[in-house]
């Protein structure tokens, strides 16, 4: 009997994590062909500015499976607008293919939840599942366990293993909004959104006025940040007031600092590449200390600020030898902001107006010992810094 897969995701952008998976699936289930289904994004949902319409997102699919027989961008959803229900899909399908298996294609997270769906009997009667498990921590024991749950109730499971490249469509965004990610993109979909000027990719945020910058930088960062890093802006703010820096400046690294925080390690390591940076041992040892260079690079080639701003950002998780005044405003800040909250901040808190340079102090010996503590390397740098101010003795 025919097997045909159905795989449907928001695709906002396809990307290579995509194809790979289905190709994978195709192979390991011996499937016939793929119906990639996008969903339909409710019209009332707000969308970020640079968001494709529903027919963009079809027509990257297109070019992203273009040139295989077997995979087949399928409008089904788009069509029927509104919220997309993949019971209403399956049972359209199988109407269409009577005579073919179904196989519905989904990850371990949207399997473990499965019974939530809406309808989910109604699509456990027409298909088989086919979970594409990554091998992740406690992946296997959770697909075990809801696989045999539904297993008692009939339905069939089939499980693949998926060793596609990790990337979610949100990293993919963020990486296309600061110019890269073309890697990530099947051919020909890259330059599709740069012809539609999709993902921000074509924006021009140079010399943004500070509100601007401020909601953009915002889109970037994940939620759970946003509070830090106006924090740290306004911090920096005070701490540049009372220490004689430029109070824009100062704003503006507070706001920036942390501007490619929410892109994960091993991606840190393509930003990187994709700005021609080579790194040293220590960084590839450590990529999650990237992003503050990755955060410089960015806000001078995306953003760009003046180096003075540029510097600021470049060194402030590790601090280096003979700071200047911004470098120390934003480094201190980054770690008293009134968010921060831990013990010895307040002495931090009350040195950094003060006695800026001890503060500076206290808050590289801080990091070390903790670093030792976890059993962490520490970064040249940062030792460095703390040798520059071996002997310096706090004014308070
Ligand atoms: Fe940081
Ligand atoms: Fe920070």
């Amino acid at each position: 009997m025919e097997r045909i897969g159905i795989f449907g995701g928001t695709f906002n952008p396809p990307h290579i994590g995509h194809i790979h998976a289905v190709k994978q699936a195709i192979e390991a289930l011996n499937l016939q062909k793929v119906f990639l289904v996008p969903d339909c994004i409710a019209p009332h949902k707000t969308m970020a500015p640079g968001s494709p319409t529903p027919e963009e997102r079809l027509e990257m699919l297109k070019i992203a499976i273009s040139g295989d027989p077997r995979l087949e961008a399928c409008d089904i959803e788009l069509k029927r607008g509104g919220v997309s229900y993949t019971a209403d899909t399956v049972a359209s399908l199988k109407e269409r293919y009577p005579d073919s298996q179904l196989v519905l294609l989904m990850g371990t997270d949207m399997f473990s939840c499965f019974r939530q769906w809406r309808n989910w009997e109604s699509i456990a009667e027409t298909v088989v599942i086919g979970v594409m498990c990554r091998g992740g921590k406690g992946e296997e024991a959770a697909i075990q366990a809801a696989g045999q749950e539904l297993e008692a109730r009939g339905v069939r499971v089939e499980q693949i293993r998926n060793d596609a490249v990790t990337i979610s469509s949100t990293q993919m965004r963020r990486l296309l909004a600061f110019r890269c990610g073309d890697d990530f993109l099947p051919a020909g979909v890259g330059d599709y959104i740069r012809e539609k000027g999709l993902y921000d990719g074509g924006a021009d945020w140079k010399n943004l006025p500070m509100e601007e910058l401020e909601r953009v930088v915002i889109r970037l960062l994940n939620p759970n940040r946003v509070a830090h890093v106006l924090g740290c802006r306004d911090t920096a703010v005070d701490l540049a007031r009372c220490w004689g820096a430029d109070v824009t400046d100062a704003a503006r690294a507070g706001i920036l600092h942390d501007i490619t925080k929410a892109i994960d390690g091993p991606l840190q390591l393509t930003l990187c590449a994709a700005y021609g940076k080579i790194l040293s041992d220590f960084s590839r040892r450590y990529p999650k200390t990237l992003h503050a260079l990755t955060g410089s690079l960015v806000a001078e080639r995306i953003f760009g600020e003046n180096p003075a701003v540029v510097s600021a950002i470049r060194y402030h998780t590790t601090g280096r030898a003979d700071m200047n005044t911004l470098e120390k405003i934003i480094y201190v800040a980054d770690y008293m902001e009134p968010n921060r909250n831990f013990p010895g901040v307040e002495r931090l808190r009350s040195l950094a107006y003060e006695d800026l340079t001890g503060a500076l102090k206290l808050g590289l010996e801080m990091t070390m010992d903790h670093l030792k503590e976890q059993g962490s390397e520490t970064s040249p740098e940062s030792r460095e810094a703390l040798d520059f101010l071996d002997g310096y003795i706090p004014q308070i």
